[in-house]
């Protein structure tokens, strides 16, 4: 699914990634783990293609394509999902327009027939049913006055309407109360935990992975994955500290 050969990315002339190696098949969940600035929200910009971080060395295959032969729509078009730890508000679109428009357009550039509107309603409101959340709350401004936890839900509806084959999800954890972190988890694993897709998780902490249990652990430091490990990794690292474990 994700094929990450010795990637070396900088930002505002600094390098920050530093010969990054990973894989990720289909059908896994992969968490990636690592103290402040060790490059997880950069790893996921790069991924998404987000202006000002430049690749200077290295290649990314994405479900056998090369990744930065696509532009970032179309990384999104061929099944790619980016969750960001700060979503963006915007005033005077609702939710529901704003996925109505996200789902149409990825439709549009398959060449598939658009969604109506009464099948748009029936699929949104099913998908806020699976993350615990009011649908009523999608006519709301796109994430104006939303608290932490209405956010990242909101997110994983939009996960679930998007259906992606490949959901890179930073920090999806920073600032969720317990039952906003349950509901986060059971949602990722509702609509992520099939054969033909896969999950990058970047956490700080260990304890979203509590509710969604990852095939492999990863530790990134300074640029590059420094261990790499099953699940009993990410235990080890919250009682022993990075310091420890990345040294
Ligand atoms: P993490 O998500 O692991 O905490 P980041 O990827 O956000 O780490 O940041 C990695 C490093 O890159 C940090 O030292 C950070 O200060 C630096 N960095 C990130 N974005 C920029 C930027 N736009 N300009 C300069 N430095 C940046
Ligand atoms: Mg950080
Ligand atoms: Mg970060």
């Amino acid at each position: 699914m994700l094929k990450i050969e010795n990637l070396h990315a900088t930002v505002a002339g600094k390098a920050i990634l530093n010969g990054l190696t990973l894989t990720v098949p289909a059908g896994e969940i992969h968490a990636i783990m690592g103290p402040n600035g060790a490059g997880k929200s950069t790893l996921a910009y790069v991924l998404g293609g987000r202006p000002g971080y430049e690749v200077t060395e290295g290649s990314v295959t994405f479900d056998g394509r090369d990744l930065f032969a696509m532009e970032p729509h179309e990384r999104a078009a061929a099944g790619m999902f980016l969750g960001f730890q700060y979503p963006v508000e915007i005033p005077g679109v609702s939710y529901l327009q704003f996925l109505r428009e996200s789902l149409n357009s990825q439709k549009r550039a398959k060449g598939d027939a658009e969604f109506s509107g009464a099948e748009f309603i029936k699929l949104a409101k099913t998908q806020a049913a699976t993350l615990g959340m009011d649908a009523e709350m999608l006519k709301r401004p796109v994430n104006v006055g939303f608290s932490g936890g209405e956010k990242k839900r909101a997110e994983m509806v939009q996960m679930g309407i998007m259906d992606p084959k490949l959901a890179i999800l930073d920090e999806t954890d920073s600032g969720l109360d317990i039952d906003a972190l349950k509901a986060v988890g059971h949602g990722i694993n509702e609509i992520m935990r099939a054969p033909e897709k896969s999950v990058l998780l970047i956490t700080h902490y260990q304890r979203l992975l509590d509710y969604v249990r990852p095939d492999r652990v990863h530790v990134l430091s300074r640029g590059k994955i420094v261990r790499s490990g099953g699940p009993e990794l990410a235990m080890e690292l919250e009682r022993e500290g990075y310091a420890e474990v990345a040294a």
